[in-house]
């Protein structure tokens, strides 16, 4: 399998400002638009080859990938109460915002990028806004609105051209981080992690699921979901029979119950730190 790695790896596309590709190679008496298809779909086929494999072995447990920064950096994320995914999502935001508006604000690349966007994701735009450079925003929105003043006034589309930049940013970011948390899930510290953990939101859990190597791993990530929407459901059973004024029981861990169930059914405001 080492060697098909390899080849994904070197296939990528060179950029505009690449080499030209070495013309020694067997295929070279074919045009790139020949190849390039023949390789996409060679690679396509060996991924879904080692997916199959994996899911039909039966006997066979996919090995854990050493462990390296990224996750340690999921490791610690699954302390916060919250999911932990969401958490490092809203990093990535923060970490790409402050990075915009300490220093990119006149990046020519990167104007041009929102001109096409025209302006933010609203999770952007919101965490921005709590960021608070007012400077910053003004130069930015105040070419955005002379832009889009002479778009009405030449009857030409406002609708975005391209997704918000830094949505771009956190989508790769968040697929790194489901890709990498998967491919460690086979460890068993891993699954006792995220079961004492708050463990996933639901937009969290599907895309675990989807990225899960096995049916035995989607298993246990179901049964600890579960576990933990057991749980929430009887706490809010608690929390509603002490809401009733003849119930005089002193509230307990229930009485934020209804506050973590958001946080379970819904990625946590943006601008949250
Ligand atoms: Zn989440």
């Amino acid at each position: 399998m080492e060697e098909f790695i390899g080849e994904e790896g070197s296939n990528a596309k060179p950029g505009p400002e690449s080499p030209p590709v070495p013309t020694n190679r067997p295929s070279d008496s074919l045009p790139d638009e020949v190849i390039e298809p023949k390789r996409e779909e060679h690679m396509l086929f060996e991924r879904f080859m080692r997916w199959w494999n994996c899911r039909h072995s039966g006997h066979k447990q996919p090995i854990e990938p050493e462990r390296h920064f990224t996750f340690f950096k999921i490791w610690d994320a699954f302390a916060q109460t919250e999911c932990p995914l969401c958490y490092l999502t809203r990093k990535a935001r923060n970490l790409f915002l402050s990075s915009l508006w300490y220093e990119s604000v006149n990046d020519v690349g990167l104007r041009n990028r929102l001109h096409r966007s025209l302006g933010f994701s609203p999770e952007a735009a919101a965490t921005s806004q709590a960021m608070g450079d007012s400077l910053g925003m003004s130069i930015v929105y105040r070419a955005l609105s002379e832009d889009v003043a002479d778009r009405l006034h030449t009857h030409r589309s406002v609708h975005p051209a391209e997704p918000c930049p830094v949505a771009e940013h956190v989508a790769i970011m968040n697929r790194n981080s489901v890709t990498a948390l998967a491919a460690h899930y086979v460890a068993e510290d891993v699954q006792a992690l995220h079961d004492k953990s708050f463990a996933f939101c639901l937009q969290h859990i599907q895309e675990m699921l989807d990225a899960l190597p096995t049916p035995g791993l989607q298993r246990t990530l179901r049964q600890i979901e579960e576990k933990k929407f057991r749980k929430l459901r009887e706490e809010l059973d608690t929390f509603i029979a002490k809401s009733d004024y003849q119930n005089h029981e002193p509230p307990g861990p229930e009485r934020d119950a209804w506050l973590r169930a958001v946080r379970k059914f819904h990625r946590q405001e943006p601008h949250a730190h």
